[in-house]
């Protein structure tokens, strides 16, 4: 970490401006080399006027910002140099920063230095990245309150309190004639794991609603052929006004896209192999449909109103029926031949052709999602952290168990301290070095 990084922040391509970000000890010597002013005289938190120069030739007319250590988020030296957003001003920048003594940056590595040097804890380094991949308005506002630093208070303050609880017992081991010394007693202990209990179940149940609002929802929609199943895609893709990134040009072509209900992303998942097909179970196979159902959180299973049930109908209706589904009986406006005493579960009668605004409410519904759009969420970003708290979660029970069965306090010490450890690193107080770096490398270039 001591020498000097650089990267471009901005996108690549061309744009108004790119600013080039350099981090490190030699940051503003490194620039005012090939800079037409005086940078080390200058104010920390300055935007300064100048030009970029190559020896006697002008590069760009730019403007550089001095943020001197440490209320920097590097917490080193950052300069940011903004120039003219050209692909070739802006590589010749980055190229005399280089030639100049920086090095360039890896991918995340300006926030793998912030979380090193403790400006941000490793929760607060995800939700950087959550962020900037956030796709909707609630995705952002929940990576935000990772950023604030919800999670990493309420991980503080439970290994605070676990840690007052050791000591104490460790006092009143040691020194058992010291009177002003809280005693630890069963009830304390029991007292502090419901507080972890309650309050990590809570966090777990509420990253399973974050990562709907964080990676939406794995939308299977699957029925016998001339259901009507493009015509629903279609239909919900038009009402959404699709995110169109990946979405192909013509309705007939989509495979697959990304929609939006009350602000939660649907990610539908490619069903062409089920199109076009006679017979969806025996073509595609059993296990292709069953790979397609497992990968889903919900299944859009669609009957014809106007056709009996079928054998297939009845074969996706057995293999989907462990699954987050909804039944939706299409075509509602043509007659009435299918039995629905044969069905159980969450069921719509729409019409794809005319509106399918019934779908959407029970999408919304089973969900919850009005409730989640307004709802103050803390959530874990991503599995690292998931399976940390399920495993702090598992050893507190260990430790609950261990306080019924009678168990002396001082051998309950060793359990606190592992739920603190498996804490810890949550947050990034214990690393391992590795894993750091992996993480990190997930990060866009510059950030
Ligand atoms: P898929 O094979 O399951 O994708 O079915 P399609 O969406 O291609 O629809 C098959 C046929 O049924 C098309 O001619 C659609 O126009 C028609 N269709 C779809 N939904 C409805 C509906 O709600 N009512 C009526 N009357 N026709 C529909």
């Amino acid at each position: 970490m001591d020498d000097t990084i650089c990267a471009i922040a901005t996108a690549a391509g061309v744009g108004a401006i790119s600013i080039i970000k350099v981090s490190g000890n030699e940051s503003i010597n490194i620039v005012n080399n090939i800079f037409d002013r005086d940078l080390t005289k200058v104010d920390s938190h300055t935007i300064n006027y100048g030009h970029i120069v190559d020896n006697d030739e002008i590069i760009d007319e730019v403007m550089v910002s001095i943020m001197k250590a440490p209320k920097t988020y590097t917490k080193e030296d950052v300069v940011e140099i903004n120039c003219h957003g050209g692909i070739s001003a802006t590589n010749k920048v980055l190229e005399l920063l280089l030639n100049n003594g920086a090095r360039l940056a890896e991918p995340g590595e300006f926030t793998k230095r912030a979380f090193l040097n403790g400006r941000l804890d490793l929760v607060e380094a995800e939700s950087v990245m959550d962020i900037i991949d956030a796709k909707t308005d609630n995705a952002r506002k929940l990576a935000l309150n990772g950023l604030e630093g919800k999670i990493s208070n309420l991980i503080h303050e439970i290994v605070d309190r676990l840690y007052d609880i050791n000591s104490n017992i460790e006092v009143n081991i040691d020194y058992p004639e010291y009177e002003d010394i809280e005693v630890m007693t069963i009830d304390n202990i029991k007292d502090i794991t419901k507080f972890i209990d309650e309050k990590l179940s809570k966090l777990l149940k509420e990253s399973e609603n974050g990562k709907i609002i964080k990676e939406g929802i794995n939308t299977l929609i699957i029925g016998r052929p001339n259901v009507g199943k493009s015509s629903i895609l279609n239909a919900l893709i038009d009402e959404e006004k699709a995110i169109v990134t990946d979405i192909a040009g013509t309705t007939r072509d989509i495979v697959e896209g990304q929609i939006r209900v009350n602000g939660i992303l649907l990610n539908l998942i490619d069903t062409a192999g089920i199109r076009n097909t006679e017979d969806v179970v025996e073509k595609i196979g059993v296990e292709k449909s069953l790979n397609l159902i497992n990968d889903a959180d919900l299944i859009i299973l669609v009957l014809n109103n106007n056709e009996k049930l079928t054998k297939e109908d009845k074969e996706l209706l057995e293999l989907t029926k462990d699954k987050k589904r909804i039944i939706a009986i299409n075509k509602i406006d043509l007659e009435s031949k299918l039995d629905e005493s044969l069905l159980d579960g969450e069921i719509v009668k729409i019409s794809a052709t005319k509106d399918i605004s019934l779908l959407k409410d029970k999408i919304s519904d089973i969900y919850n999602l009005e409730e989640l759009n307004n709802k103050e969420l803390t959530y874990l970003s991503n599995s690292r952290q998931i399976s940390l708290v399920k495993k702090a979660i598992s050893i507190n029970n260990n430790l609950v168990k261990s306080v019924n069965e009678g168990l002396p306090i001082d051998m309950l010490e060793i359990d606190i301290k592992e739920i603190c450890e498996t804490l810890n690193e949550i947050i990034g107080e214990s690393y391992d070095d590795k894993l750091i770096d992996r993480l990190f490398s997930n990060f866009c270039l510059g950030k």
